[in-house]
């Protein structure tokens, strides 16, 4: 018998399916049932979403945060960062860690969207194609594949899937991407595993159950709603 019946009898198997016999549109219904319906709406535009995402690098979510309003209070519109000085950049951003590598990476973004498009927009990304869409992003100064992913799934609303350490570990656990499969790799391959229109709040999902049951030190694989078609499970 299937362990993956009642409300999940009618997905098909042609999403990815591990060897439990778990698929990633399974396991998207079932966070989607303990977590609750996500919506996409724009959290920022495409520019201020790709600003917010340089400051989140390796600093935790409240001083990202605390970094982008301040930036914001003293440099809106975007485009005074591209005159200021960056050791300004650098004071208004210094909550945020890292500062006197994020200010110059953030004026040199600004100066090459300015350069290329004339203004300070990236609302004509929404009209290409998404793999266009990403190359144009990942040519600037210091975009991957992820902050690219970021600024397509959450500004454009575009099914790019953001891969950060939550969801690399979770999804490596659940086998739906293989021990060999690289962060950068893991990108492609995940967004391909599930429906379009599920990529943003699987994304979603998938932090929170990587932060609040599948953490990295001690899963607690007795408390995960996944645990029975996990091949990693009680095994960490
Ligand atoms: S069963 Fe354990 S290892 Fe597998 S997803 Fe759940 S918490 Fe993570």
């Amino acid at each position: 018998m299937q362990p993956f019946n009642g409300i999940l009898d009618s997905i098909t198997s042609s999403f990815t399916t591990n060897r439990k016999g778990l698929s990633t549109e399974q396991a998207y219904r079932i966070l989607e049932k303990e977590q609750g319906r996500i919506e996409w709406s724009p959290r920022y535009d495409g520019v201020s979403e790709l600003l917010y995402t340089i400051l989140s690098q390796h600093t935790s979510d409240l001083n990202s945060l605390k970094a982008f309003q301040s930036l914001r209070d003293k440099f809106w519109p975007w485009e005074r960062i591209t005159q200021a000085k960056t050791e300004e950049i650098a004071e208004a951003i210094w909550m945020g860690g890292l500062s006197k590598v994020k200010a110059p990476r953030i004026k040199r973004v600004l100066q090459d969207i300015q350069d290329k498009c004339g203004v300070l927009d990236l609302s004509f990304l929404k009209r290409m194609p998404m793999d266009k869409a990403k190359e144009w992003l990942q040519e600037l100064p210091g975009v991957g594949p992820k902050t690219a992913a970021v600024v397509l799934c959450f500004a454009m609303g575009m099914p790019a899937m953001p891969v950060d350490t939550h969801i690399y570990r979770v999804t490596k656990r659940l086998g739906f991407i293989s021990p060999k499969d690289t962060p950068e790799q893991a990108h492609s391959i995940l967004e391909a595993s599930i429906r379009p229109e599920h990529v943003f709040a699987f994304h979603m999902y998938l932090i929170t159950h990587g932060r609040q049951v599948c953490k990295a030190r001690r899963p607690l694989c007795q408390q995960c709603v996944l645990s029975v078609g996990c091949p990693s499970g009680f095994q960490i």
